[in-house]
């Protein structure tokens, strides 16, 4: 049975929207948020309740399979990230226990998000800096880390810096005006040199260090597939293991690496996908004038 519902209050996720939820039987409901059609760049929640205990649910998305994590007593949760360049039209989600109790194909669509072309014009020096490999593999990894732990409870977070929105997550990225075949993987706020980061929510820090290409970065892990990661700081407070609080001084805004002028870029991965941080997981952030 398919029941499109109002769902008020429950999560910032839910305020407002027109969640898709279905009995699986008696005794088993999920709920999928937005709903089963997203835009490229979109965050989904799954939510299970079920009358007895699942064991070891999952979800499968392109291939691939990943741990919906218990939130209370017979409840569970998990997100899926939708990167900017998903294809577009129908995917199948599934989702199923160890035991069987439970076993649902969904038919999930992604549609287009029009993002638009950036053109960056690189002059001099700084057009030929490049990351060495080490330095890609390990920024790479540390995006991709799934704990256990949710370190992370309440959205919308608070915006990392003060600042302006001065690029948006999703532009499909040209250098002197030729395609470079990537996207940006999050937003750029503006704000002046050496004005301080505060980390979005709880974490551990799992990368913190000076690069050629991302400058001073930090990557910290919130846990159960939320990473965030800072880029181009100026200065860093903190260490690799490091367990940071919700807002704390993590560093300050700079220009360090690949960068054109003080801002901070920061980017929200689930499972290793960068998704639009400013949809649902932040608060406001005005645009630059
Ligand atoms: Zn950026």
């Amino acid at each position: 049975m398919k029941i499109f519902k109002l769902l008020v209050g429950l999560s910032a996720f839910s305020i407002l929207l027109c969640g898709y939820t279905t009995n699986i039987n008696k005794n088993i409901n999920i709920e999928i948020l937005p709903s089963l059609e997203v835009n490229q760049g979109e965050t989904l929640v799954i939510n299970i309740k079920s009358d007895t205990p699942l064991t070891n649910p999952i979800y499968f998305f392109k291939g691939k399979k990943y741990k919906i994590y218990k939130k209370g007593k017979n409840s569970y949760k998990a997100l899926l990230g939708i990167s900017a360049i998903e294809k577009t039209g129908v995917h199948y989600l599934l989702i199923r226990d160890k035991d069987s109790k439970l076993e649902k194909q969904f038919n999930l669509t992604v549609a287009k998000s029009n993002f638009p072309i950036q053109n960056i014009r690189i002059s001099g020096k700084k057009s030929s800096l490049s990351a060495d490999n080490k330095e890609l593999k390990l920024i790479a990894n540390a995006k991709k880390v799934i704990s256990n732990i949710a370190y992370w409870n309440d959205i919308p977070f608070n915006s990392p810096t003060k600042g302006c929105l001065a690029s948006k997550y999703g532009l499909l990225r040209y250098h002197n005006g030729k395609p470079t075949g990537n996207y940006h993987k999050g937003i750029d706020i503006k704000a002046p040199s050496g004005q301080i980061i505060n980390t979005i929510t709880k974490g551990q820090v799992i990368l913190a260090q000076r690069f050629r290409l991302h400058g001073n970065t930090v990557v910290i892990d919130h846990g159960q597939g939320l990473v965030s990661l800072y880029i181009h700081m100026k200065k860093i407070y903190v260490k690799q293991g490091d367990i940071v609080t919700a807002d704390q001084e993590i560093g300050e805004v700079g220009t360090t690496g690949f960068s054109t002028g003080p801002h901070l870029h920061f980017g929200l991965y689930i499972n290793g996908t960068p998704i639009n941080p400013v949809k649902y997981w932040l608060k406001y952030i005005p645009k630059c004038k």
